[in-house]
């Protein structure tokens, strides 16, 4: 077995204890696999295990390494996770299976104009600025009702949920809750947030989407 299937295995089993503290059914976890800096080479153990469901952060080194892969395995699905600019949307689009990062007006109109032109439907989940953080992108969560509201009344796309990056170096749990609550009282049924250091704690919370890269991979160069 390789260190990547080994990992694979321990991250599997901590879902399941996570999910079992928690009360929650494991079949409620989508672990995606944060395969960025990660050549086809190093990926490849995993889908031979099985695996799927796949993040990339840049447009560019999805479009290098996905195609061939998805020949083998026409069932993976990619999803983009990290910002977007409104000249790689078309093929962002073409490439992706999932946009979790939607994080302004001008790129969710872009994604539904481009998804009409490809006649292809993303899933798409917003991304909440959790810490109002200046440097970081995202909708503020004073905002995110009014957003996800012309997201679905105006451009008439199908918003999945919420996703988060809590600010770094602070307990993430007050940030997953808010996010929780958000997500609860916009109705919206997935919430992607936890990542290698703190996706139990996201569990615990109610994460249905875990974004997990070095603890999988190990660390990134
Ligand atoms: C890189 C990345 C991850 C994975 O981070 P790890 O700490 O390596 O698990 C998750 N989410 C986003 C948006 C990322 O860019």
């Amino acid at each position: 077995m390789s260190d990547l299937t080994k990992r694979y295995r321990l991250i599997n089993d901590r879902i399941k204890s996570a999910c079992d503290q928690a009360n929650r059914n494991v079949v409620e976890i989508q672990l995606i696999a944060v395969s960025k800096n990660f050549s086809q080479q190093a990926i490849a153990p995993l889908l031979a295990a099985g695996h799927r469901h796949f993040g990339e952060n840049r447009v560019q080194e999805a479009a290098q390494k996905w195609p061939a892969l998805r020949l083998h395995y026409p069932q993976i699905h990619l999803a983009l996770i990290g910002p977007l600019q409104s000249n790689k949307i078309s093929k962002a689009v073409s490439l992706f299976d999932g946009i979790y990062s939607v994080d302004r007006e001008k790129i969710a109109s872009v994604i539904a104009k481009e998804m009409f032109k490809q006649e292809k439907s993303l899933d798409l989940m917003v991304q909440i600025n959790i810490g109002y953080e200046s440097q970081k992108t995202g909708i503020l969560p004073d905002d995110a009702e009014n957003f996800v509201i012309f997201c679905v009344q105006d451009l008439k796309l199908k918003i999945s949920g919420l996703m988060c990056i809590p600010p770094v170096g602070e307990q993430p749990q007050s940030y997953f809750s808010d996010l929780k609550k958000i997500q609860t009282k916009l109705k919206l049924p997935l919430l992607s947030m936890g990542m290698s250091a703190d996706f139990e704690q996201a569990i615990k919370h109610g994460a249905t989407h875990i974004r997990v890269g070095s603890a999988l991979f190990g660390s990134r160069q």
